[in-house]
């Protein structure tokens, strides 16, 4: 170490050793002695100048090379930059798209779902008013009773007893549809959870909307049946009175439902789609309404009554019979009530007193013409209190019990005529037992 240092300080002695500069002026000699620290100072402060003009002839050759270098490599971080961008937009773009489009989805599903309900809900608001019209039918004829006053029997069960064709009822198409609805439920859920990837919510919603549409076709069938049910019914009372039914409506509207196209969500089923099936049910549910409908209005001419809501005993049928007079074999075209004297005769359905007066025979007697062909005819009275053209309610009070005219005891004679055509009275009241809350 000592011996390096020591040849360092005689290469530096020898290098820097003490100089003197001389120069003369005006013939005067001057020199100025440099020692070796000074000539280190100098060498020191050179070398620093050179390097710096070194390095600035070097900057300024590079310069340009190193601003087209960054601004390559700023380019190049814009371009990544800007594809990045593109790629988080694109992404966005997509889930916005999704959005969009499930919301759309979703927006129509729920437009369908309240579509399908407004139309069931007319629906299930029809029946009811016209069941309800059809309840208060039944609550006036029930007051009356059979012909002899006895009470209406539950529709269903006596049913049975009028048509006996129709012996066993039929099995529920809807039990059906709701074991069916329940196992497509249960493959629909499998079937998710199979899937089981992204989007579980849309899924559910799926999922949901599809346990509703099914739902709805089930609620529409469940209408569709029970109008045709209580259409059944009713049919079977009117045609127990001898009278066809369809002579007597008037032909069905059919309110026609337009048949949407299906709903985003729904796959088709496997016999048919929610849509094409609920709208099936729901046409013919209208079509169902709309008879029912038109029963419940012909319901209202029919005259299922008997003219006496008072205790009452029928004394003579309709029919061949021997004429109490004069013993000989003779038509009777109605049918003969005792009641104790002055009870009240009443109207057997609403309808307008066609005549109010006496007739040969028949003594006092009033006629009310109910519509669509029927007109009833109540005689031997005692008084009558009503007038020719004043309109009546069932059960309205048009006479007294008597024995005027052709008659042998205090009774009324009871008669029904369709188009001018004399029938049986009893098979109307016997009839109006039967239309009753079922
Ligand atoms: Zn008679």
């Amino acid at each position: 170490m000592s011996r390096r240092s020591g040849r360092m300080k005689r290469v530096f002695s020898r290098l820097f050793k003490e100089r003197q500069i001389y120069h003369r002026s005006d013939g005067v000699v001057h020199f100025i002695s440099m020692s070796a620290q000074t000539q280190i100072a100098f060498a020191v402060v050179a070398l620093g100048a050179l390097l710096w003009v070194a390095y600035a002839s070097v900057n300024v050759v590079f310069k340009e090379q190193i601003i087209v270098a960054k601004e390559r490599e700023r380019l190049v971080m814009q371009t990544n930059l800007s594809k990045r961008l593109n790629e988080a937009k694109a992404a966005y773009d997509d889930i916005a798209y999704l959005n969009f489009t499930y919301k759309r989805q979703f927006d129509e599903t729920m437009d369908d779902i309240w579509a399908r309900h407004r139309v069931l809900t007319n629906m299930v608001d029809r029946k009811s008013s016209i069941n309800q019209k059809l309840d208060l039918q039944a609550e006036g004829l029930s007051a009356a009773g059979g012909p002899n006053g006895q009470k209406p029997v539950n529709g269903n069960r006596v049913m049975i007893d009028v048509a006996p064709g129709e012996a066993t009822p039929r099995q529920s198409r809807v039990s059906i549809l709701r074991k069916e609805a329940a196992d497509e439920a249960r493959l629909r859920r499998e079937r998710s959870q199979e899937n089981g990837n992204a989007g579980e919510s849309i899924e559910s919603m799926e999922e949901a909307a599809a346990d509703l549409f099914s739902e709805q076709v089930l609620l529409m069938a469940t209408v569709e049946e029970k109008t045709s049910r209580k259409i059944e019914e009713l049919r079977q009372v009117i045609n127990s009175t001898g009278i066809d039914p369809d002579a007597i409506i008037t032909p069905a509207k059919i309110s026609n439902i337009t048949l949407a196209q299906g709903g985003p969500f729904i796959e088709p089923g496997t016999a048919a789609s929610y849509p094409t099936r609920y709208y099936r049910h729901a046409n013919r549910a209208a079509a169902a309404v709309d008879e029912l409908e038109a029963l419940q209005a012909a319901l209202k001419h029919l005259p299922l009554s008997s003219p006496l809501t008072v205790t009452r005993r029928m004394t003579s049928g309709f029919g061949v019979r021997r004429d109490p007079i004069n013993g000989k074999h003779a038509s009777h075209h109605g049918v003969d009530f005792a009641a104790s004297w002055a009870s009240p005769v009443t109207a057997t359905a609403a309808g307008t007193v066609k005549f109010a007066g006496t007739r040969a025979g028949f003594g006092r007697v009033v006629e009310i013409d109910h519509g669509n062909g029927f007109v009833t005819r109540y005689a031997h009275m005692n008084r009558i209190k009503v007038r020719r053209g004043q309109t009546v309610e069932l059960h309205d009070q048009v006479g007294e019990l008597g024995n005027s005219g052709r008659s042998t005891g205090p009774h009324v004679h009871y008669e029904v005529h369709y188009k001018k055509r004399p029938l049986n009275p009893r098979r109307f009241i016997e009839a109006g037992r039967y239309v009753f809350e079922s």
